[in-house]
């Protein structure tokens, strides 16, 4: 059985002891099974080594292996030191390395006479080539193969390794020790069916390959296999609690209520094929008793809140009332206005909690939640978070539900009253991320626009253009439409770095200066909560026609007359931040114009961003390129997303891998949901001792 050998300390070990497993435990590397996790960074490949004679001019990157030929430091008093060392590797030239920093221990670390492997850039200093702060490993005095194979294994080092000697050397020789003493008691966790269907490599074979390959093709098969597994353990996980909510049973809505019925009559234009499908799919979600744990995805303006507002009717029409939540109170307040519009013609009551609803009003709301007189409750998620007590609470809306992670989608799941859920999001992710993120949910995406919409054409100006802006901005005033102005900072920053950026305030008064005749309103996060829902209102009903503000109206702000945003240092704005920010253009009939204001000096990662969104205004373009720009991780953010870091698999990258490993989970749960069969036996031990989190036992299942 291979899970109490994989948990075994690793400190006694042979080559570990003491200080070196404290060395180990801070990085997190405890047990057998933390050590054959702790994959090499990169491989030192034979083939691929720059012979120091074929160096012609300046590499970026490059692997010299030599011998140490000469080593000094040249000590400096008030200045820094230096610490030089020549290498040759036979092929009659030779090398410098310098270090300036940390250099007298450096100076510490080598002997001539030493083989090793340095990379990094060569550049020519002084007439010789060198590299300057090259990393680097010793390969010397190899036991036989395992430091002069092919292919070598080269670990992630850290300042508190080698103060206790854990070079790669070691770590190699720790490795082959264990795999020779121990190996033999591996067991592979993924079931023969999946190894085979997918053409994996076997779990134990890979295991040591990824550490000791004898060729480039075996180091890859390794690696695919073990990036399957990490990807196919998590969809495990996000298909387990997919099953949990699934799994509850939930009263039906009623699909064609007289509620419905009757709004259906009035909606003044009539449902794009996206939405009508959408709502197919919700329909057959909560009316087969079962619960709807659905996301919902469509670009901005694609028509996602009729679709909610229709699924929030079938619930009334059964007799159940909804919460239906946003993330900021402008979100939540304009939804509250929509709703009401909406259905107070129907005679339902809308209710709105937020934070900084007052206290006599909230009284009365919660009273209402709680008798049931109130259908629909729209807030902040201090409705959920606080417990407010719903008389029949059967469905739960989370508008832009990408701002909150995995775990707080769990804390909905676990809501007493078990309400059917509908999350919807205008970040519009790649499919592979997709599939990870969203493990745990039925998704689908609203794929068209109302009719009638138009691309924004998307403009790029600098300082210099600033007259043809006020032109453009002229024209639409003159012609009755309205402007957004975006700013990234609400005052003047004291910063250095950030003295030269504009700020709401600022850029508030020489808006007003340069359209002395038109009324401006000013909204920013600090702003009392009464005075900004006075601009926002005054901007709403058209009494001002310019809006300045900060990022606090990114997501859902629906004001169908605006033409123009403008957008302040747009190079410091995130991309997915700009698409949403020009999502609330052209929502009317008329052409809209984003200008994207900015400065000469942007890095590469801006000029892509801002050049994406010149080129395209497909959500799902821009999250692929910002996706690649950002990487997974970076992508939600780790932490918020619930996506763990992996530590071979990337999901922008390994595509189908996802794919393959969420088909596979699925199917292995479909039939087996507690992996309580014999052949899921391994599977099952490793789930429970190495990936599924606290709480997430699956007892409750099966
Ligand atoms: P989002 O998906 O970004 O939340 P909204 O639901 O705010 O989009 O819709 C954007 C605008 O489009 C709203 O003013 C809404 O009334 C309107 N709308 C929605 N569906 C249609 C449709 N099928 N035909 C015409 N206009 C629509
Ligand atoms: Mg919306």
């Amino acid at each position: 059985m291979s899970v109490p050998l994989l948990s075994e300390n690793i400190q006694y070990l042979k080559g570990v002891g003491p200080k070196r497993a404290h060395a180990l435990a801070a990085e997190g590397i405890r047990s057998a099974a933390d050590l054959i996790a702790h994959y090499p960074r990169r491989y030192l490949d034979r083939t691929n080594v720059l012979r120091i004679a074929d160096i012609r001019e300046a590499v970026p990157a490059a692997t010299v292996v030599g011998t140490v030929l000469r080593t000094r430091f040249h000590a400096r008093r008030g200045r820094g030191s230096r610490f030089e060392l020549t290498v040759t590797d036979g092929s009659g030239a030779f090398l410098t390395c310098v270090w300036f920093q940390r250099a007298r221990a450096m100076a510490n670390l080598f002997e001539e006479g030493q083989r090793v492997a340095f990379h990094g850039k060569i550049t020519q200093f002084s007439g010789r080539w060198s590299m300057s702060h090259p990393e680097f490993d010793r390969i010397d005095d190899a036991g036989p193969k395992l430091d002069t194979g092919r292919i070598i294994g080269l670990y992630p080092g850290h300042a508190s390794f080698d103060e206790v000697g854990l070079s790669s050397r070691l770590f190699r020789r720790i490795l082959f020790t264990w795999f020779k003493e121990k190996g033999a008691g591996l067991v592979d966790p993924l079931p023969k069916a999946v190894v085979t269907e997918f053409h994996l490599m076997d779990g134990r074979r890979a295991r040591r390959a990824v550490h000791f390959p004898k060729s480039r093709e075996e180091l890859d098969a390794a690696i695919r296999r073990l990036k399957f597994e990490e990807l196919f353990f998590f969809q495990l996980m996000m298909g387990t609690i997919r099953n949990r909510v699934c799994r509850d049973a939930a009263p039906p809505l009623v699909p064609d209520g007289p509620l419905l019925a009757r709004f259906t009559e009035r909606l003044p234009f009539t449902l794009t094929p996206g939405q009508q499908s959408a709502l197919h799919d919700i329909r057959v979600d909560t009316t087969g008793g079962a619960r709807m744990n659905r996301l919902l995805q469509g670009d901005v303006g694609s028509g996602k809140t009729v679709v909610a507002v229709m699924v929030a009717l079938m619930a009334v029409d059964a007799g159940y009332q909804v919460a239906f939540l946003a993330p900021t109170e402008i979100l939540a307040e304009q939804h509250f206005r929509t709703l009401s519009a909406w259905l107070d013609p129907l005679g339902l009551s809308v209710g709105l909690l937020t934070g900084s609803t007052r206290r006599s009003v909230r009284r009365a709301t919660l009273d209402g939640i709680a008798q049931g007189s109130i259908s629909v409750a729209v807030g902040t998620h201090a409705v959920i978070q606080e417990g407010v007590a719903f008389s029949q609470l059967g469905l739960c809306i989370v508008d832009e539900q990408h701002r909150f992670g995995v775990m707080q989608r769990a804390a909905l799941y676990g809501k007493g009253d078990r309400p059917h859920i509908l999350l919807m999001s205008a970040t519009p992710i790649p499919r592979s991320l997709a599939l990870t993120v969203y493990g745990d949910l039925d998704v689908t995406v609203i794929r068209d626009r109302p009719p009638g919409r138009q691309d924004v054409e998307t403009r790029l100006y600098w300082e210099k253009r600033r007259p043809e802006l006020h032109d453009l901005m002229r024209r639409e005033i003159t012609a009755g439409r309205q402007i957004y102005m975006v700013y990234p900072l609400v005052e003047e920053s004291e910063a250095d770095e950030l003295k030269h950026i504009r700020d709401a305030e600022s850029g508030y008064r020489d808006v007003s200066e340069a359209f002395p005749d038109v009324q401006v309103e000013l909204v920013h996060g600090q702003m009392k909560s009464a005075d900004k829902e006075e601009a926002m209102q005054c901007f709403v009903r058209g009494e001002a026609a310019i809006l300045v503000s900060t990022t606090v109206i990114e997501v859902g702000v629906d004001v169908p007359n605006a033409s123009v945003m403008v957008i302040e240092h747009a190079e410091r704005f995130g991309l997915s931040q700009l698409h949403q920010l020009r999502g609330r253009i052209g929502r009317g009939r008329h052409a809209a114009t984003c200008v994207l204001m900015c400065d000469f000096k942007r890095s590469e990662a801006s000029k892509t961003r801002l050049k994406a969104m010149v080129e395209t205004n497909d959500g799902f373009r821009i999250s692929e390129v910002d996706l690649r720009l950002r990487g997974a991780g970076d992508f939600f953010g780790t932490r918020q997303s619930g996506l763990p870091a992996f530590k071979l698999a990337d999901v922008a990258e390994d595509t189908d891998l996802v794919g393959d490993t969420r088909v596979a989970a699925r199917a292995l749960l479909d039939v087996d949901p507690a992996l309580s069969r014999p052949e899921n036996r391994a599977l099952r031990d490793y789930f429970h001792a190495f990936v599924a989190p606290d709480g997430l036992s699956m007892s409750r299942i099966g």
